[in-house]
C-alpha cells in the first residue's frame, strides 16, 4: 500500500498551479509496468488519435492541451462538495499507444490498453481524440460482459452506419457499431444536445427505431436541464453506465476548437449542471472527446474541456467511494 498521499495532485501551495510538468491536474504519473497501478481506482488516459475524423482534424493534440489547461483547476468542487482525490485513488496513466497512419491498428491498440485497465479494476476517464475512440474504449471495458448504458452529450448522434462508400469506422459511427457488437444497450442510451444539419436523418431514424432516447437541443431548451437529466437517470437506472462527452455539444462560442461545430448548443453552465446530475449512478468510465487545439481560440476549448473532465472525475469518484 502506497503512502496515503501518493495519489493526490501535487499541492499548489507547494508549487504554483502554473508551474511544473503537467499531468492531468498534476496527479502522479503512473505508466504501464509501475507497481502503483495496482492501487489506482480512477485512471486518466489520453488517446491522441483523430484518424476517424470526417471533417477538420486536430483532436490528436487534445490530450496534451487538456492536461496543460487542467493545471489551473483546484481540488474541491464547490457546487457538489465532492473532493475527488479524497474519494478515490486517482492517477494520470499517460497516453494510450496509437498508430497515426493506421486506423485498424489504432483500434486494436486502444482496445488492448483498456482491456488491461479493466482487468485491473481501474475505471478510466479518457481525454480524446476524436469520437471513434469511444468504440475501442468500450470494447476494452465491456468486452464479453453484458451491454452497458450510456449518457451521451453531443451535437451529433454518431449513429450513422457508414461514410465514404461503406467505410464503417469513423467518428460518426462509433455508437452504431457499439450497439451492433453488444457493448451498448440502445434502450439504455440517452443522447443530449443533438442538432444542426443532417446528411439524411438515417442516424436519428435508426436510433429511435432501436430505442435510443434522443433529446434534441430544442427539447433541452424547452424542458430544462433538471427535467431532462431526471429522465436520463431513470432510463439508465442502476445498471452499469458509460458517459461520453463530445465537446461539440457545447455552443461553439464557448468551445470553438473542435472539428465539427454546430451553432445553437448548450452552455458551459448547463454542461456542468448536467454532469453533476450523474452522481450516484454506476459509472464504468467516461470520456471527453473532439477538442482540436489547432482550431482553438486562446485555449478556450481546452480550458472548457479540462473543467468538464473535472466534473466527470467528480461523479466517477462519487461512485468509487462506497466500494472502498
Ligand atoms: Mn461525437
Ligand atoms: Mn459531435
Amino acid at each position: 500500500m502506497a503512502d496515503e498521499n501518493a495519489f493526490l495532485p501535487r499541492s499548489s501551495m507547494d508549487l504554483p498551479r502554473f508551474a511544473g510538468a503537467m499531468t492531468f491536474m498534476k496527479l502522479p504519473l503512473v505508466e504501464p509496468g509501475d507497481p502503483c497501478l495496482a492501487e489506482v481506482e480512477i485512471g486518466i488516459v489520453g488517446v491522441p488519435f483523430d484518424g476517424g475524423t470526417s471533417n477538420r482534424p486536430g483532436a490528436r493534440h487534445g490530450p496534451r492541451a487538456l492536461r496543460e489547461a487542467s493545471g489551473m483547476i483546484r481540488m474541491v468542487n464547490q457546487a457538489s462538495g465532492i473532493r475527488p482525490f479524497h474519494e478515490a485513488r486517482c492517477a494520470d496513466l499517460g497516453d494510450c499507444p496509437v498508430n497515426p497512419v493506421s486506423l485498424d491498428d489504432s483500434l486494436e491498440k486502444i482496445e488492448g490498453f483498456y482491456k488491461d485497465l479493466a482487468g485491473r479494476g481501474v475505471r478510466p476517464l479518457t481525454a480524446g481524440g476524436d469520437h471513434l475512440i469511444s468504440l475501442p474504449v468500450l470494447r476494452g471495458i465491456v468486452g464479453d460482459r453484458a451491454p452497458v448504458g450510456m449518457v451521451h452529450f453531443d451535437a451529433h448522434t454518431d449513429l450513422y452506419d457508414a461514410y465514404y462508400g461503406g467505410y464503417r469506422y469513423t467518428h460518426g459511427t462509433p455508437f452504431r457499431r457499439a450497439c451492433e457488437e453488444g457493448l451498448l444497450d440502445p434502450r439504455r442510451i440517452v443522447q443530449i444536445g443533438i442538432r444542426g444539419t443532417a446528411y439524411d436523418g438515417a442516424d436519428v431514424e435508426w436510433g429511435r427505431a432501436n430505442g435510443v432516447r434522443i433529446v434534441m437541443i430544442e427539447e433541452l431548451a424547452d424542458r430544462g436541464v433538471d427535467a431532462v437529466m431526471a429522465e436520463a437517470r431513470s432510463i439508465v437506472g442502476d445498471a452499469p453506465t458509460y458517459v461520453s462527452f463530445d465537446i461539440d455539444g457545447l455552443d461553439p462560442s464557448m468551445a470553438p476548437g473542435t472539428g465539427t461545430p454546430e451553432i445553437g448548443g448548450f452552455t458551459t453552465r448547463e454542461a456542468q449542471r448536467m454532469v453533476r446530475h450523474l452522481a450516484g449512478l454506476d459509472l464504468v468510465g467516461a470520456d471527453l472527446v473532439e477538442v482540436s487545439p489547432p482550431f482553438d481560440q486562446g485555449g478556450l476549448t481546452a480550458w472548457t474541456g479540462a473543467n468538464i473532465m473535472f466534473e466527470l472525475l467528480c461523479v466517477l469518484a462519487a461512485v468509487a467511494a462506497p466500494h472502498r
